[in-house]
């Protein structure tokens, strides 16, 4: 009997709208007819025929749970395919009428610009391959996903194909598919109207014997299903082109031996379907009240973790398992880590690469708010999820909410309004916080025991970042200092002054409070001596952070855009001076031990920091610049400079003024990949390090799959220049062992393992498949 959909006790999988687990009643059928009856549908003994009334038991339940024709049902490998067999079918059948001399001048087809890429793809593909080409217009949506039904209306006339779903996979929003079909059917032409109705079965109630569809798409693993099963329903009369032929299965729409197990597990959840919408509600499955039921705990749980939440679903048209959220100030990465830790799956509505930041084609059609685009998460539960299963979710939620407060990630903050809903944290840091966001580096060194601190670089990117973290740590911020002016817009220090309600003592534009160079501020650790480096501007400064027990070598160097990790800063701005530049480099490398981590203002690597012995070893217009033997130094350098300079160019995605050099590929080019395999960690000759922000850490309790009985240290990624300082400086505690990184999944304690390695660590390590791959291993459910 089916219990739960989860397989792993303490999480919940909210990720209905990817893929469902397998209900035990789908399972049996898989099994039934894998083992019992195998027979192949087409022979003509006892066992194919068997296997036949298996096949069309389900074709006959599959038209029922659409009221349409057992004929007009065709089984493929999932929607993907079925969407490909309407489009084409469509496309050959006006590529035929083409060539009987139909006029194609005008005409053009429709898809919502929401669509899944499956059926945008498709139609772009074979539009292209049969040489038509016929153009694509994408009708609009409002800011709750809704069609523009007035753009369909204009369009109407001279649209021959028309594309649109029935639930939207992302934000859930129903499409009124009635009102489109008046709108069509008005027409003296007969639009072709294909339908992806994958995310709407089970979830809304489809009958196409009241509705002129003509293609209509569907896909197992959305239901409870296995994968690689889906089917086509394809109204009477419309045109059909096959996209696999060969033995004519599926009268000739889809030929190949007929995927037997699926089509029996995908024929028993649509019995099961059909079963509810009779009333018969099955152990597995729930009622539309409760399924809106669970959608109201899990609203409640949310809006209480986290205040400043925004619902980006339009809950009065949508179907209640599919929530999709925004949390200000917390991308969708840092979202979906948080509730991974906290044991809940959730899918992420933007995906960030090294380079650029991919939002959800659905929140950018909808033109929300950068933010709200940047934040996205969808929370999809299914037709069989618990109660249980809710409740769990729900109390999960409350403690990712927690936890994010604890960690003073939760940014409950607007700073347009100057709402602050902060609750203090008690836990004490002490050292360098790096806030990162669009590549720029904005850096906060804190005194834990005389709780204050000096904000570095401070950009708009990272406000409401520096702001919540003082707030919550309760911090006295004793100065603001910029490295350098900035040629395309001011300096956040006077809005930070502002919001923090602090005095500006600033004495010049870069916010320096004292006279003379040195700054003795409220630090019993520090003390920060100011040297002018001018070059990427003419105001440039470096700032050394010493140890006041022992300031003879400084630990941290913020070097603003002087020196970039693998790379130098730009010199081709009005406010720059490349002479001033290579006598700064020259200083620089006078003053510079080679173990100072140089903190700059921009990461473009992903490196978080570097030193002065890697630039000088990696990079050869630094190496010409400080060669004492080459004579011809100045000129060569400001010659290549000035070609490389040329070379830089605005980034693509946001027309942002890049300051220096990217080498994006830098770190990558590493020969071997520092990755260690979870068993082959012994944990007595090594330090296992949780990357983890701090919410994820606190939220995750199951070390024991690594063999631990507590918590490991925890240095998240914002805070790794501490642990980068504490292994420059050779400190004791890490001396000849194993440093093991670990992270959820090996991505994040991968980047980091390059980042210490590239700066001369070689015995640093990260946890390929990090917990998750351990938590498998441990389960035991890895294939051998
Ligand atoms: N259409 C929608 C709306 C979907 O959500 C998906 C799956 O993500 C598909 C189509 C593709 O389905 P399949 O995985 O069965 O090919």
């Amino acid at each position: 009997m089916y219990n739960t959909i989860n397989s792993c006790k303490d999480r919940v999988y909210f990720d209905c709208n990817a893929t469902t687990p397998i209900l035990n009643e789908a399972c049996q059928a898989v099994v039934c007819t894998m083992q019992k009856v195998y027979g192949n549908p087409s022979s003509t003994h006892m066992a194919g025929v068997e296997a036949k009334m298996i096949l069309e038991r389900s074709r006959k339940f599959a038209s029922e749970v659409i009221n349409a024709k057992p004929s007009e049902i065709f089984f493929t490998s999932g929607a993907t395919e079925a969407i490909q067999i309407s489009v084409l079918s469509f496309l050959q059948w006006i590529s035929l009428q083409k060539r009987q001399g139909l006029q194609l001048e005008n005409k053009k087809i429709l898809i919502s610009s929401t669509e899944h890429k499956a059926v945008s793809n498709a139609v772009e593909h074979w539009s292209h391959v049969l040489g038509l080409d016929l153009p694509i217009v994408f009708i609009e949506v409002n800011e709750n996903g809704h069609l523009n039904l007035d753009e369909i209306e204009k369009h109407a006339k001279e649209t021959i194909f028309l594309c649109t779903m029935a639930v939207n996979n992302e934000i859930g929003v129903i499409t009124n598919l009635k009102c489109i079909e008046n709108i069509i059917r008005k027409q003296e032409h007969h639009i072709y109207w294909l339908v992806d109705c994958v995310q709407a079965l089970g979830k809304i109630d489809l009958d196409f014997s009241f509705l002129s569809v003509d293609y209509a798409t569907f896909s197992g693993h959305k239901v409870h299903a296995p994968k690689g099963i889906g089917f086509l329903y394809l109204r009477e009369g419309a045109p059909q082109c096959p996209l696999i032929v060969g033995g004519g299965q599926e009268n000739g729409v889809r030929s190949g031996t007929e995927n037997l197990p699926g089509i029996a597990a995908l024929g028993v959840i649509l019995e099961m379907l059909n079963e509810r919408r009779n009333g018969n509600l099955t152990h597995s499955m729930r009622s539309e009240n409760e399924l809106f039921e669970f959608r109201n705990i899990l609203v409640d749980a949310l809006q209480k973790a986290f205040p400043s939440i925004i619902f980006n679903t339009d809950l009065n048209y949508s179907v209640p398992t599919t929530l999709n959220f925004s949390i200000f100030g917390l991308t969708s990465k840092e979202l979906m880590n948080v509730f991974d830790a906290a044991g809940i799956s959730v899918s992420g509505g933007s995906a960030c690469n090294s380079k650029s930041v991919n939002y959800s084609h659905v929140l950018v059609a909808m033109n929300l708010p950068e933010w709200r685009k940047a934040s996205g998460i969808r929370m999809s539960f299914s037709f069989a999820t618990t109660k249980e299963e809710i409740l769990k979710g729900a109390q999960n939620i409350l403690s990712a909410g927690k936890a994010l407060r604890n960690s003073c990630l939760n940014l409950a903050c607007n700073i347009e309004n100057d709402s602050f809903d902060i609750v203090p944290s008690q836990d004490a840091f002490h050292g360098l916080l790096q806030l990162n966001a669009d590549y720029a580096n904005t850096w906060l060194l804190v005194d834990s025991v005389t709780k204050s601190c000096i904000i570095i670089d401070p950009t708009d990117e990272n406000l409401e970042r520096t702001i919540c973290f003082v707030k919550c740590k309760n911090l006295q911020v004793d100065a603001i200092l910029d490295t350098h002016s900035h040629s395309d817009h001011n300096s956040s220090r006077k809005i930070l002054t502002k919001k923090l309600n602090i005095v500006d003592k600033a004495k010049n534009i870069l916010g320096w409070p004292v006279d003379g160079n040195i700054l003795d501020f409220n630090s019993n650790s520090w003390e920060i001596e100011r040297l002018e480096t001018p070059g990427h501007t003419l105001d440039s400064v470096s700032y050394f952070v010493f140890d006041k027990s022992n300031p003879v070598k400084p630990l941290f160097v913020f070097v603003g855009d002087t020196i970039l990790s693998g790379g130098l800063g730009r010199t081709d701005f009005e406010i720059s001076g490349i002479e001033q530049f290579y006598f700064s480099l020259h200083l620089l490398n006078k003053r510079l031990d080679e173990n100072a981590l140089l903190c700059s203002a921009h990461d473009y690597n992903n490196s978080f920091a570097t030193t002065w012995s890697v630039e000088k070893k990696s990079n050869i217009l630094l190496q010409k610049a400080l060669n004492p033997y080459n004579t011809m130094g100045f000129y060569e350098f400001c010659r290549d400079k000035k070609i490389i300079d040329s070379q830089l160019s605005l980034s693509k995605e946001q027309g942002k003024i890049v300051c220096g050099l990217i080498n994006s590929n830098f770190i990558s080019c590493s020969e071997n990949l520092p990755v260690i395999s979870p068993d082959k960690i012994n944990i007595k000759d090594c330090i296992l390090i949780d990357i983890r922000e701090k919410a994820e850490s606190l939220l995750f309790k199951e070390w024991y799959t690594f063999g631990f009985d507590k918590q490991p240290m925890n240095t998240p990624m914002s805070q790794i220049t501490n642990l980068m300082c504490d292994l420059l400086q050779g400190k004791e505690y890490y001396l000849n062992k194993k440093i093991v990184l670990v992270c959820s999944t090996g991505t994040r304690s991968l980047q980091i393992a390059k980042s210490l390695r590239r700066i001369g660590f070689q015995s640093v390590w990260s946890v390929s498949g990090g917990v998750a791959f351990s938590k498998l291993k441990n389960d035991e459910r890895l294939p051998a």
